[in-house]
């Protein structure tokens, strides 16, 4: 697993989430790991960082994990989120599950078990190119490299670094993301390519998806870098 991932640990009990966080660094499966001790610090950390994986404790002082779940998704969350229950709980597990986690792990937990869960889960959201994403008017299929209109009526072909580019852009949901890090992210960091490089793919790919190339309203120019219209 490639270690420039990231982690968010949401989590009141103040040594549990620092144990969680030591064992999760000594893993090296993580570049980032970011701590939040309630609902709000949580929320306010998914609003400007990208994670790969969240894990969220049910029982935060000032909201539930279950709304805080759902507030991570409406905010265009789109990374595994696996839910930390107490064992006597099963109706907050459930509540978790239907508010869009993924997973739950019951505490006290074996970090050999949470640690399997959560590479598994990075694993399926990695291989998750054979899903089919809604990107404005289209179906976008990564894996395809190919968005459709309807059932297949017209399809527009996309190179493989535009699809890596959309494919980034969706991720992160409705966000700006800085031409450096996309440049990072669908180049590499050791890339030795610009960010002219970067404007010349977007153009070329403004020109396949946009009505109006010139008044984009999908692949969105934003003050410091590029936004997926949701
Ligand atoms: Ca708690």
């Amino acid at each position: 697993m490639s270690a420039n991932r990231s982690l968010l640990i949401v989590e009141d009990d103040d040594l549990l989430r620092r144990a969680l966080k030591e064992q999760l660094t000594a893993q090296g499966d993580f570049a980032v790991i970011d701590e939040a001790a309630d609902g709000a610090q949580s929320l306010a950390a998914v609003k400007t960082g990208v994670y790969d994986i969240i894990l969220l404790d049910i029982g935060l002082p000032d909201m539930n994990g279950r709304d805080v779940c759902l507030k991570m998704r409406e905010a265009g969350v789109r990374s595994p989120i696996i839910i930390l229950t107490a064992a006597d709980s099963e109706d907050d597990t459930i509540a978790g599950l239907d508010a869009g986690a993924n997973d739950y792990v019951t505490k006290p937990f074996r970090m050999a078990v949470l640690l399997a869960r959560v590479r598994a889960h990075l694993r399926q959201h990695n291989q998750s190119d054979d899903a089919i994403f809604l990107v404005g008017p289209y179906k976008f299929q990564p894996a395809a490299k190919m968005l459709v209109i309807g059932d297949g009526q017209k399809k527009i072909r996309l190179t493989e670094k535009e699809t890596a580019i959309l494919k980034y852009l969706y991720r992160v949901g409705n966000k700006t993301v800085s031409r450096d890090t996309l440049l990072g992210e669908v180049w590499g960091y050791n890339a030795a390519v610009t960010t002219h490089t970067l404007e010349t793919h977007i153009y070329r790919l403004r020109q396949k998806i946009e009505a109006e190339p010139s008044a984009a309203r999908l692949l969105l120019t934003e003050p410091g870098g590029y936004r997926l219209s949701p």
